[in-house]
């Protein structure tokens, strides 16, 4: 079993990297990818606590954007200490810090009981919005994460929303290359989550060197993996899957969608970046 999205605490997981390694396995996965959100902070800690008979490709999920639109790039076997894909990744999370401060003072200045201090306190790393969601959660003002992805709270362009900043798709896919690195565009179809690009936008990461499409992920009904895996094949990209675990920031469990042993063969094939541990 082969899962290659997954987050810790360095991002917006539940799990700290070592007991996700050893949830990891517990699950029956042979192979597991950690990637956190715009850092690779957890993956030292991951390594050293890998259990025998498990391997893990090194990534991140890189916070991306093409024609207005956000979208997620799975990012593998990058060399870690590529400086201008850190320089760039940096950015990106300090800009996180920053809107999710003014997201807190939008709240404040409506009068609700959160505070900046209690919200990055909750972040082990990359801070996100479901740290955010936690907050609003601890002050009574949502029942659960899910009621906090909502437009009254901190869904996108929501009321409490800001916007951060997001890394060109096209140049995060070629900074990601000339680091030894391989890409798959995360969820492409996730329409759950907000607006989704095109299949012209696709077109567009397919000819920068995109390595595959993420067909089945639980935010992709079944219809719509139909039309994913289509559209893969028809631009020769690889079909990978996976849960995209946030411990219990989601629902989503280890191995739920997994990859074919054949497509992680080909991404390990074409990376040059750093080896899979
Ligand atoms: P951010 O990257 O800070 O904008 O926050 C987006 C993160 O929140 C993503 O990692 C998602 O996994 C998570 N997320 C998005 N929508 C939802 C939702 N409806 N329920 C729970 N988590 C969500
Ligand atoms: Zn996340
Ligand atoms: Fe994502
Ligand atoms: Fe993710």
């Amino acid at each position: 079993m082969i899962d290659l999205h997954t987050h810790s605490t360095a991002s917006d997981g539940t799990l700290p990297p070592a007991e996700l390694m050893g949830a990891a396995r517990d699950a029956g996965l042979s192979v597991v990818a950690l990637t956190d959100h715009d850092t690779t902070a957890g993956l030292d800690e991951a390594a050293v606590a890998l259990p025998t008979g498990l391997s893990l490709m090194r990534g991140a999920e890189i916070s991306c954007t093409r024609g207005g639109v956000s979208l997620h790039l799975l990012a593998y076997l990058f060399d870690p200490s590529y400086q201008p894909l850190i320089d760039r990744l940096e950015r990106v999370v300090t800009s996180r810090e920053n809107r999710a401060q003014r997201m807190v003072e939008l709240l404040v200045a409506d009068g609700h009981d959160v505070t900046w201090e209690q919200v990055r306190r909750g972040a082990g790393g990359t801070v996100g919005r479901p740290h955010v969601a936690k907050a609003l959660i601890d002050a009574g003002l949502v029942g659960s994460i899910e009621d906090a992805f909502t437009p009254d709270w901190v869904g996108t362009r929501g009321r409490y929303w800001a916007a951060k900043e997001e890394i060109d798709v096209l140049e995060a896919i070629a900074l990601v290359r000339v680091a030894g690195g391989v890409t798959v565009f995360a969820h492409p179809a996730a329409a759950s989550r907000g607006r989704v690009v095109g299949d012209d936008v696709v077109e567009e990461m397919a000819a920068a060197g995109l390595d595959g499409l993420e067909v089945d992920h639980p935010d992709h009904p079944e219809a719509t993996r139909a039309q994913v895996r289509e559209l893969a094949r028809g631009l020769g990209l690889l079909a990978a899957g996976s849960s995209d675990f946030h411990g219990t920031n989601k629902p989503a469990v280890l191995g739920q969608n997994t990859t074919d042993p054949a497509v992680l063969d080909e991404l390990v094939d074409r990376a040059s970046g750093v080896e899979v541990l």
